[in-house]
């Protein structure tokens, strides 16, 4: 290869595929020794592409975290199927401006075809447009503007135009147990971070829809009701057809934040978690998460197009703007210039097909029953959720011991895991949402996270 550098790339990049299913999951490094190997100052000459591509993945390996490794739990990642990687390196080769159709007419093509897909799989009603964004939060976003655009039309306000200076109020209503970017996105929004009215939740987390009639029968004003699909410790399921009937009952916009949850639209075993989701007008979702496509990609869906149109059309005298017919991706997002994402939710989805993507959700929910079964056997240790879907909630006795335990097991390397709290308790939180994952793995696992006990108990 005449390109020295990314012939090094390419061999390092076999080198940690292979490496991956055994190196530690931890990274190794502290945080001295990687400001030491790449906190240099700036020097005045340059330096050889090569030679800064091999630097830079000795100085940064050590301080990787083995998040595509099949026995990385933290969080809600997900790793990287190979297709995906593949076609976001040539995503990144093409270096496509992914702003409009005129500047990257093959990105919006796939990108609406994967619309397409998504769409289906997720169970939406069809016409519903899309918006590619960076993640969940932005998705939150996106749905969210388009929400506050047409609570606000039905009142006779052009927020798009006016803004909210002198708008009619926007009354917000989100469960108590809602993700933090909802509260970002209201912020973003201009709404504020703490205008939401909270409804109680029932002991998995799941929004109580008795409490919503409740509040939405309080006032009668321009209503946006934030519900979740997939609660980011328990994995529950706010109820739905409930939720969106008496919304729409009351004229309100239902909002699904759906990260990881809505994928449970691709399994006829676990839809029935997302019964009546259809009835919403948005939704957020990821890509980076269970789809397992490489950061960052998420979806802002929208089953009121036009609301979705007007939050994030852009119009400068020097575009070129699609013909009715082509898609600008910069109308459904909120970005300018932008990375043709599209291109490695087009493959991934193609490469895995719709039965692929239905066993690769299942698999990690059965993998996670596998881990909440074989932990809750052993003593002394409790699984707090019912496991519906890719979470499980552990506790060791108290919190300190629980504590310990999950230090002990990130230490350890086998896997990887982190904590949580959980009605008012210390958990370990375990999300299983790589595509790689095995039984196998989950085996290795419990057996480091039940030593890992044992040596805490010891201890105290
Ligand atoms: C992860 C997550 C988000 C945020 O998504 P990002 O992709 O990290 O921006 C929002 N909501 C829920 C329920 C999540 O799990």
């Amino acid at each position: 290869m005449d390109r020295e550098e990314l012939g090094i790339v390419f061999d390092h990049a076999a080198r940690f595929l292979r490496s991956l299913p055994e190196r530690p999951v931890r990274p190794e490094a502290a945080v001295a020794e990687l400001r030491t190997e790449l906190g240099l100052p700036l020097q005045p000459e340059s330096i050889p592409a090569a030679d800064v591509i091999r630097d830079l993945i000795a100085a940064a390996e050590p301080g990787l975290m083995g998040t595509t490794s099949p026995r990385f739990f933290g969080f809600v990642i997900g790793g990287t199927t190979p297709v995906a990687l593949a076609a976001d390196w040539l995503t990144t080769l093409w270096d496509q401006n992914a702003g409009l159709y005129a500047s990257a007419p093959a990105a919006s093509v796939a990108e609406e075809t994967a619309a397409r897909w998504l769409v289906d799989v997720l169970g939406l009603p069809p016409g519903t447009s899309t918006g590619f964004v960076t993640g969940g939060q932005m998705a939150n976003f996106t749905c969210l503007a388009a929400a506050r655009d047409h609570v606000l039309a039905e009142a006779g306000w052009d927020v798009e135009r006016d803004g909210l200076q002198g708008a009619p109020r926007i009354r917000v209503i989100a469960g108590e147990e809602r993700h933090s970017t909802i509260d970002r996105a209201l912020r973003y929004l201009g709404l504020g971070e703490t205008t939401a009215r909270l409804v109680p939740a029932d002991e998995q987390g799941r929004m109580r829809p008795d409490a919503l009639e409740e509040t939405l029968v309080e006032e009668d004003a321009p209503t946006i009701v934030c519900a979740q699909a997939g609660n980011v410790n328990s994995g529950s399921f706010d109820p739905l057809r409930p939720i969106c009937e008496m919304s729409r009952q009351a004229g309100a916009w239902v909002h699904v934040d759906g990260a990881f949850g809505l994928w449970a639209a691709a399994s006829p075993r676990l839809a029935h978690l997302l019964d009546g989701h259809d009835l919403a007008d948005s939704w957020a979702t990821d890509g980076h998460k269970w789809l397992n496509v490489p950061y960052d990609s998420g979806f802002a869906f929208c089953a009121r197009p036009e609301a979705h149109r007007r939050a994030m059309q852009v119009h400068a005298s020097y575009l070129i703007h699609a013909e009715d017919a082509e898609r600008d991706p910069m109308d459904w997002n909120p970005e300018f210039s932008r990375r043709a994402r599209g291109f490695a939710v087009y493959a991934a989805m193609r490469a895995l097909g719709r039965g692929g993507i239905t066993e690769m959700i299942e698999r990690g929910c059965d993998n996670a029953r596998r881990f909440a079964d074989r932990l809750a056997t052993a003593d002394g240790v409790e699984v707090l959720n019912e496991v519906v879907l890719n979470q499980v909630l552990v506790a060791f006795g108290d919190d300190e011991r629980t504590q310990e335990v999950v230090r002990r097991v990130q230490a350890d390397g086998t896997c990887w895991l982190s904590g949580s709290r959980w009605r008012g308790r210390a958990v370990m939180r375990i999300s299983v949402s790589n595509w790689a994952t095995t039984a196998d793995d989950v085996d290795r696992s419990v057996g480091a996270i039940l030593a890992a006990a044992e040596a805490a108990q010891r201890l105290s």
